[in-house]
């Protein structure tokens, strides 16, 4: 049973004191794939560093958050966009809008996805989406520039089943975390009948910890906590849930993989 988490940020402050100890913690919870979304031009060399020490299991993207997406935006994405000519990346991500923390710089943000999906498209990547307050807005874009080859995820989906149902029409994964263990987020109905074929597991870690750690620093491991959550939704066992997600994993970032049973 080998469980994939897409979306984690291991390489974060929060685990400077036990980093190594965490992802065995998650190896021994049968997590064997990680992947690693960028935030900004500083996070950029300790993710690396952590892909580089575990080349097997740990997977960088590249791409700047929406959060910050500020002034100087363009040299952030200039950066970013150089990165690819460097090294292997799995996606464009986290990319997206943002509106909960601040509106300040929105039209930003849209300039700065729309930018990233064209590389997306150049380098024939999946595209890792945070929305935030933003559903509307981040529609808009996609419905813009959407054709054959755009595809990716909605990451730490929470929205409802229109918009799930819409999300899946494009072709897009849902990215499922820690909320959906949450009491009365009203997620597990908004997903009930959505085929797994369209669901990816991710922690978001270290923010988002499910329930019984809602509130506490979260970890990769505690992504069984999700997985054994969704198996209960869907009435099915939990070696169903690791094999379906880990295959859509794969199916979409394209990781090298060994054996996967
Ligand atoms: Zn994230």
């Amino acid at each position: 049973m080998i469980f994939t988490d897409t979306h984690t940020h291991l390489y974060l402050d929060a685990f400077d004191a036990d980093r190594d100890l965490m992802i065995n913690r998650a190896f021994g919870q049968g997590i064997g794939y990680m992947l690693l979304p960028n935030i900004n031009s500083q996070s950029i060399a300790p993710m690396l560093g952590l892909c580089d020490k575990y080349p097997a299991n740990i997977f960088p993207m590249m791409g700047l958050h929406p959060t910050d997406v500020k002034a100087d935006y363009k040299n952030e994405l200039e950066i970013v966009e150089t990165w690819f000519s460097k090294r292997k990346f799995y996606a464009v991500g986290e990319i997206g809008i943002d509106l909960y923390w601040d509106k300040t710089f929105v039209e930003e943000q849209k300039i700065a996805l729309k930018a990233q999906i064209a590389l997306a498209k150049k380098h024939r990547l999946p595209i890792v989406l945070h929305s935030r307050d933003s559903f509307d807005e981040i529609f808009e874009v996609i419905t813009e520039t959407i054709d054959e080859n755009l595809t990716g995820v909605f990451h730490c989906f929470t929205g409802n089943r229109q918009q799930a149902e819409k999300i899946i029409g494009w072709g897009f994964k849902l990215g499922i975390g820690g909320v959906l263990t949450f009491k009365n987020s009203g997620l597990d109905k908004a997903i009930a009948d959505i085929p797994l074929q369209h669901i990816i597991l991710e922690t978001d870690s270290p923010f988002l910890a499910p329930n019984p750690y809602r509130g506490k620093r979260n970890e990769s491991s505690y992504l069984r906590l999700v997985a054994e959550k969704l198996a209960e939704i869907k009435q099915t066992d939990i070696a169903e849930i690791a094999a379906i997600t880990t295959k859509n994993a794969i199916d979409l970032f394209h990781f090298p993989v060994k054996n996967v049973e």
